[in-house]
């Protein structure tokens, strides 16, 4: 068996790892992961052939001098980041959060890297496989690091927490998302709360939005102390207010004494909250409010969440990332209130909210309907069980979505489009 410090001088030689043999560097150290339909064991050799210094296998039958021996190649996976965590002698900031952790992650680094060279997870890889890839990706040479923390389940936080060993931490907030791993709103808190346990017992930063009282419960139950405070009151190191949100955002926000405003690309009111926990996380590391609002202006969401496109025909708010009832209760909200002659919301199911997501989906329904939005259309089987209770147009599949949209050719709008990452609702652009 090969042992971590063994493990990490290879890694040392050549600090690229895969997991995929479809995306194989020369020298990088392949890890054999299982999944629960896939054995990468069995692509080892294959790893190694086209490229590979060496591949991380779990069972014996497929080791040989290139193809290395451990009990159980995630838990190597993990232990390696660890090890190479500890090396490194920087800030790493911990985000975790139900809703704007990758936004917020966007905005934290893009603030921060105009003072320091930074690192920041690549896109949303926040998972058990996906935190220690990216702790592995931290060169020698960053200066601080903001890592994205995701969970849908019970002590994911805590497990993640020991690999990122983050210095300074934010949940962003906590609300109605994988209601179904967590066992329903409290355990999302729950869950969430691991990040502050792991800061108190390891002497780390908090930043805080005080205007979130579950936020303010949480990290009072957790005994925390070493705390930052951002929001809307006087008295938080940072104050902010929202001054426009038609249809970019716009604060005003003050440091101590001094006043600034700043105008973003983002859209959608719910962004407040994440460019204010940007705005206190620079400040704390002694950026000025011009770096600062430098950031955040140049900072142009390009990843389907809160991006507001103009197609040929129409204005269209890109949020299909993912949804689940908080965020899309906000991105309605937000429709509501943006200015437009015809506004149209195309909403998709959302997913993993078990045996609240019939009640969920109900609630969305209807504050649809009584938004004063001109046209809903709304996609998917747990939608299509209020067929008949509100005014919408209704479908099953977004197949049947994009044959009606074709057709209909919808002209001259603000249109919504957003739904679970299952419902693929990106395939609809095209007709819009
Ligand atoms: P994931 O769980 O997929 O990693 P995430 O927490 O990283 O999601 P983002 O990808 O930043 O979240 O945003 C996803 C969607 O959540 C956005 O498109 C937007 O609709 C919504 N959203 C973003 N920030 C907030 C917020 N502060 N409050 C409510 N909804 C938000
Ligand atoms: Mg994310």
């Amino acid at each position: 068996m090969i042992t971590t410090e063994k493990l990490y001088s290879h890694y040392q030689e050549n600090p690229i790892i895969s997991t995929d043999t479809r995306n194989i560097s020369t020298g990088c150290i392949f890890f054999a992961l299982k999944g629960d339909n896939f054995n990468a064991n069995e692509f080892a050799q294959q790893a190694i052939e086209k490229g590979a210094s060496y591949a991380i296998v779990d069972e014996e039958k497929f080791a040989s001098d290139q193809c290395l021996l451990v009990d159980d190649v995630l838990s190597a996976l993990q232990d390696l980041a660890r090890y190479h965590r500890q090396q490194l002698n920087i800030p790493v900031i911990g985000l975790t959060g139900s809703n704007g952790k990758t936004t917020s992650k966007e905005l934290v680094n893009a603030v921060l890297s105009e003072q320091y060279k930074t690192f920041a997870t690549f896109g949303n890889l926040n998972n058990h496989i996906g935190v220690p890839l990216s702790i592995l990706s931290i060169t020698k040479d960053v200066e601080i690091a903001v890592i994205e923390m995701g969970a849908n389940h019970q002590k994911e936080i805590e497990l993640l927490c020991t690999i990122a060993q983050p210095t300074h931490g934010i949940i962003t907030n906590v609300g109605m998302a994988h209601l179904d791993g967590f066992g329903g709103f409290e355990g999302v808190k729950k869950g969430k709360a691991e990040l502050y346990a792991y800061l108190k017992a390891h002497r780390g930063y908090t930043f805080i939005n005080r205007d979130n009282a579950y936020l303010m419960e949480m990290s009072t139950k957790a005994g925390l102390d070493k705390l930052i405070y951002y929001g809307t009151e006087n008295g938080n190191t940072i104050k902010g207010s929202l001054k426009s949100s038609d249809p970019f955002i716009e604060i005003d926000w003050t440091n101590h004494d001094v006043a600034s405003t700043v105008k973003t690309n983002l859209t959608g009111s719910y962004n407040f909250e994440n460019i204010l926990a940007a705005i206190c996380i620079g400040d704390f590391f002694d950026l000025t409010p011009e770096q600062i609002n430098a950031g955040l202006s140049g900072y142009q969401p390009k990843n389907n969440r809160s991006q507001l496109t103009q197609t040929e025909s129409n204005s269209v708010i890109c949020d299909f990332y993912n949804a689940n009832p908080s965020s899309m209760s906000a991105a309605l909200n937000n429709l509501s209130v943006l200015t437009a002659d015809h506004k149209i919301a195309i909403l998709g199911d959302m997913f993993e909210l078990g045996p609240e997501s019939a009640k969920q989906h109900e609630l969305i329904v209807k504050q649809a309907s009584e938004s004063g939005i001109d046209e809903i259309i709304l996609i998917g089987k747990d939608f299509y069980a209020y067929k008949n209770e509100i005014t919408a147009t209704f479908f099953q599949t977004p197949a049947e979505a994009s044959t009606y949209l074709q057709e209909k050719q919808i002209k001259d709008s603000l249109v919504l489009l957003k739904g679970s990452r299952g419902m693929k609702l990106e395939s609809l652009l095209q007709f819009l």
